[in-house]
């Protein structure tokens, strides 16, 4: 439905140029929930906003790849035919609602005038204002906001956090948009409000069919809510598969990182959780090898001074590291053989 191919995208900074993203490849399948997690500045947010080109032209160089849509790609669309895809056709809602929120308006007003410049009465014309705001009442109580029609009349800073995130999935669902980007939905949530956020996101995509693409640093929502997952480093895509090949057969030390830092259940409550150590790379300089070199304990000489190639490990499971190459210098071994053996070597 949607596929990224080879996307570089670089910002040109006081620094230099931040190669922010440096060759993406990513592929949303009709009716998928596609996660892309990694820390902050790997390129998640970069990539999934490349795709509506929201990023100020003045600063910003699309130096690369296609992103296509139906066949037709994107970066190549006018401005004015962006104006018919964004909302329409691809929709997104952001971590902090207020940024997109109108806040001199009422909920209701807003969520009319969104509906009215989308949906066509039978005879083709803009619904009546009548017709928007009983549907709009109906949207806010398919988003669980209790006494809808009083709410309609109230402003946004009126609504709690949780409530504005609903709102703007009330304003999403107003488009019908063949696909959903939401960067970091749930971040300044709490946790049970960010279950209904996700739980209201699902709903969405199984009963309207929306595709989505959910941009997170938050491995547990992620388990809750995704079918693939992409895993970004340094402006990379360095691991992607399904949930459970991520989840159950990771082989990329920094997925691996990833997953190790989020409390398990059972887990003792004293348990200090562990962290991946260093910063990420300088992306005005980025490393010619790979990214997650300098933090990596596997790390070999072939890592810093090659890119590694991407390996297939099945059908929808990819990972970008020497470890897993056929031509890799150590013999091939994967993350728990490596541990054993380390763990051997210590032992003796
Ligand atoms: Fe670590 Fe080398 Fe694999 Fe990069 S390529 S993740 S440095 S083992």
């Amino acid at each position: 439905m949607l596929e990224i191919k080879n996307l570089k995208v670089s910002f040109h900074a006081y620094s230099g140029e931040v190669q922010a993203v440096r060759g993406v490849s990513l592929e949303l399948k009709s009716g998928d929930i596609l996660a892309i997690v990694g820390e902050s500045g790997c390129g998640k947010s970069v990539t999934a906003q490349s795709v509506l080109r929201l990023h100020d032209p003045a600063i910003t160089d699309y130096k690369g790849g296609e992103i296509l849509l139906d066949g037709k790609d994107l970066l190549k669309l006018s401005e004015k035919e962006m104006q018919e895809i964004r909302g329409k056709v691809i929709s997104m809602i952001f971590q902090d609602p207020m940024t997109s929120l109108n806040p001199t308006m009422t909920i209701g007003n807003q969520i009319v005038e969104v509906l009215r410049e989308h949906e066509k009465g039978a005879d083709g014309k803009k619904i009546s204002r009548k017709e928007a705001r009983e549907r709009a009442i109906e949207l806010l109580k398919m988003v669980r906001i209790p006494n809808a029609e009083r709410r309609m009349n109230e402003y946004p800073h009126e609504f709690s956090g949780g409530q504005r995130q609903r709102v703007m999935i009330a304003m999403a669902m107003a488009c019908a948009p063949r696909i959903l980007i939401a960067d970091e939905p749930t971040t300044a949530l709490d946790v049970t409000v960010q279950a209904q956020i996700l739980e209201l996101m699902k709903e969405m995509q199984e009963q309207k069919g929306t595709s989505i693409i959910m941009i997170s640093h938050d491995m547990g929502a992620v388990a809750s809510i995704a079918k693939s997952v992409a895993v970004m480093y340094g402006g990379l895509v360095v691991e992607s598969g399904t949930v459970e090949d991520i989840f159950y057969r990771h082989e990329h030390p920094y997925t691996r990182g990833l997953l190790d830092s989020v409390p398990k259940e059972g887990q003792p409550k004293d348990r200090k959780l562990d962290s991946i150590e260093g910063t990420p790379p300088d992306l005005v300089k980025p490393p010619v090898g790979c990214p997650f070199a300098d933090r990596c304990k596997y790390a070999m000489k072939v890592c810093k001074d090659h890119m590694p190639p991407e390996n297939a490990l099945s059908e929808s499971h990819r990972c970008s590291c020497w470890l897993l190459d056929p031509d890799c210098p150590q013999p091939r071994l994967s993350l728990k053989e490596y541990d054993a053996k380390e763990g051997d070597q210590n032992n003796g």
